[in-house]
């Protein structure tokens, strides 16, 4: 399938990339420091598989938090609802993604959702599989199906520089292991979560997979059934509550979409029985959000009446 260029779709972008020379790239991962913060592109794929695009829709980036709601899908069909919320909360935090505090002073001891860094660690830590590596695969193999990308692969350098900075997350990861939230080897466990984050593609492979979510878990092409319903609906129920992390509640009352970001500038946006939507822009808010990203989902919520609301 192709995606074709739109003049309208390029005229959003050329309106909002210069608000990007107010954000910052992000550089706690030093490996993410090195894009260039003006780049913007967006995919939005139809449910009856066309799509159009604006920007340098096949530059690649790294999907870091947008992995979550994806490895989250999979530990749901492995263990089952009841297995993962009886170690995962479901509740929004108002916390930065990586925040440690209410790990301590939640009761149970257990991450709020799996949205943030802990959460989703927890969940990473939940997939089936007879070694760390047989666990990899399955994410890799998983995320290939949903992009309809038969060799999805994943930024080394990235994942190696998140690898040797990631003591926050090792913290968070440590913590859970005391109170039984996590089991097993955590540097093993710290590398998956390192490459399932540096998993890399474009944003019409991402609008793609956001197709998936928009209609429930069916392949956009073929049809066939890649998520069970009440999977797709519990991931987009998150993405609405915390997807864009402590700044999720403004970004339903102007946007009004099931959405997930990314540090690396990423934004994965659902339009329930409609479109996905895929976008790059590396500049990042204060809380962590590409920054023309969220402007354009803005403009294009209004034009066009996404809001489920
Ligand atoms: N890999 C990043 C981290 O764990 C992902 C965070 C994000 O995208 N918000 O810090």
């Amino acid at each position: 399938m192709t995606c074709k260029s739109n003049a309208d779709l390029q005229a959003i972008v050329d309106e909002v990339r210069s608000i990007s020379e107010k954000g910052t790239v992000a550089d706690y991962i030093p490996a993410l420091a090195k894009v260039n913060k003006s780049d913007l592109s967006v995919a939005i794929y139809e449910r009856n598989h066309s799509c159009i695009y604006a920007g340098d829709y096949m530059r690649k980036f790294t999907l870091q938090s947008i992995s979550k709601v994806l490895v989250l899908a999979l530990a749901l069909q492995d263990r089952g609802v009841d297995y993962v919320f009886d170690r995962v909360g479901m509740e929004p935090t108002g916390d930065p993604f990586n925040s440690i505090s209410k790990l301590e002073t939640s009761i149970p001891s257990k991450p709020l959702n799996p949205m943030i860094n802990a959460g989703a660690l927890a969940v990473t830590n939940m997939i089936k599989g007879e070694s760390e590596n047989e666990r990899w695969e399955r994410i890799l193999q998983f995320v290939s199906c949903l992009a309809n990308k038969p060799n999805v692969s994943y930024d080394l350098e990235v994942a190696n520089s998140e690898l040797e900075t990631a003591w926050l997350n090792r913290a968070l990861c440590y913590f859970m292991k005391q109170h039984k939230v996590v089991e097993g080897d955590i540097e093993e466990l710290m590398m998956t979560y390192t490459k399932q984050c540096a998993i890399e593609m474009n944003c019409f492979e991402l609008a793609r997979i956001g197709a998936v979510f928009a209609l429930n878990g069916l392949d956009p092409e073929t049809g066939e059934r890649l998520i069970p319903v009440h999977i797709a609906r519990i991931c987009k129920t998150f993405m609405v509550t915390c997807g864009m992390y402590n700044a999720s509640g403004e970004f339903a009352i102007k946007v009004g979409i099931p959405a997930k970001s990314g540090v690396s500038g990423g934004i994965l946006g659902v339009v329930p029985e409609k479109y996905g939507i895929g976008i790059f822009g590396p500049a990042l808010d204060e809380k962590g959000n590409s920054m023309a990203g969220i402007k354009l989902l803005e403009i294009l919520a209004e034009r066009y009446n996404f809001s489920i609301f």
